[in-house]
């Protein structure tokens, strides 16, 4: 029998003024002089396929089907997974929904979920307002800028292996000193609201969206921690579903039939008979289904959403705790 070939993606790098150029050990550092990489962007449709020379976008188009996607999620791929090496404060900001994204023009919103790589002592992140504060009190202190807004936040310091849910209209930001697997709707629509007061290489500050952010930012909504899973389901949502993967020996974890994409993030991990899967680097296995997965350390199991799950964990209904 022929061995079972995965379709590995080659990650895009993504400059950002809160980013390093030290990305051990998932990546090679970046050399003195580049530009700071804040995301490597796992399954953008630009991302290149590994020994193919296409696009993730023109592999999905055509291989789509061979998994019996639905039609309509054909034309782009389901979800997107990204690595974030933020080594200062990202902008406060926050995300339309669906709803919004679609009345405005801006296809669709964006859900995401952030589960904890490395997490340096004192690091923290932050989702939605203390108690006590509502939107107008968010309203008045981006409008006084320089990192107001930052005070109302509620902060949080992760541990590693920690995974927060971010549903769309939640108002939050990330501090530096974390590595964090990110997965979202696939949507760059990022609304921001104060960013410090910086400016960037030539002088100009980041533009910031202040009307549009306040108008789908909520005050409270069901952000927060999800339930630890050392090896097994950390979330399942319209949008995405997302297994954390963990092995002590080489040990086979069977994949299930349906579509699903693979992020070795810590170890050594390939599929049974196959090649070793590549650090950090989105693999999609063969089609058939039945594989298995064997090796040791930690990997990332992604698979399109479930849209029965929109009980459980809304993707974007504010919920007032
Ligand atoms: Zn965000």
């Amino acid at each position: 029998m022929a061995k079972p070939q995965p379709v590995v993606i080659e990650p895009w790098f993504s400059p950002r003024i809160w980013g390093t150029r030290d990305l051990r050990p998932f990546y090679p550092p970046l050399p003195d002089g580049a530009d700071p990489v804040g995301e490597a962007w796992l399954t953008a449709p630009y991302c290149r396929v590994a020994g193919a020379g296409e696009t993730l976008e023109a592999w999905w188009r055509r291989e789509s089907a061979a998994w019996n996607e639905p039609a309509d999620s054909r034309a782009e791929f389901p979800f997107l997974i990204k690595l974030l090496f933020p080594k200062d404060f990202l902008s406060i900001q926050v995300h339309p929904d669906d709803s919004y994204a679609a009345l405005h023009g801006l296809g669709r919103g964006k859900t995401e979920m952030w589960h904890m790589l490395a997490v340096e002592p004192g690091a923290k992140l932050a989702l939605n307002l203390v108690p006590g504060a509502e939107i107008q009190h968010l309203a008045a202190a981006c409008r006084a800028g320089g990192g107001a807004a930052a005070q109302l936040l509620a902060w949080h310091e992760p541990a590693p292996g920690d995974t927060y849910f971010v549903p769309a209209g939640t108002v939050h930001a990330l501090g530096p000193g974390l590595v964090i697997l990110e997965v979202q709707q696939p949507s760059d629509n990022t609304f921001r609201l104060d960013d410090y007061g910086r400016v960037d290489a030539s002088g100009r500050p980041r533009e910031l969206h202040l009307e549009a952010g306040l108008e789908v930012a909520h005050a409270r909504t069901a952000a927060g921690l999800l339930p630890r899973s050392t090896s097994g389901p950390l979330i399942q949502c319209p949008y995405f579903q997302v297994s954390r993967l963990e092995a002590k020996t080489e040990d086979a974890i069977p994949l299930p039939a349906a579509f699903c994409t693979i992020v070795p993030v810590a170890g050594q991990w390939r599929l049974k008979n196959g090649p070793r899967l590549p650090l950090a680097h989105a693999a999609i296995p063969p089609a058939q289904g039945g594989q298995e997965l064997v090796g040791q350390g930690v990997a990332i199991q992604v698979g399109p959403g479930v849209p029965d799950a929109a009980r459980s964990r809304t993707g974007s209904s504010p919920v007032a705790p």
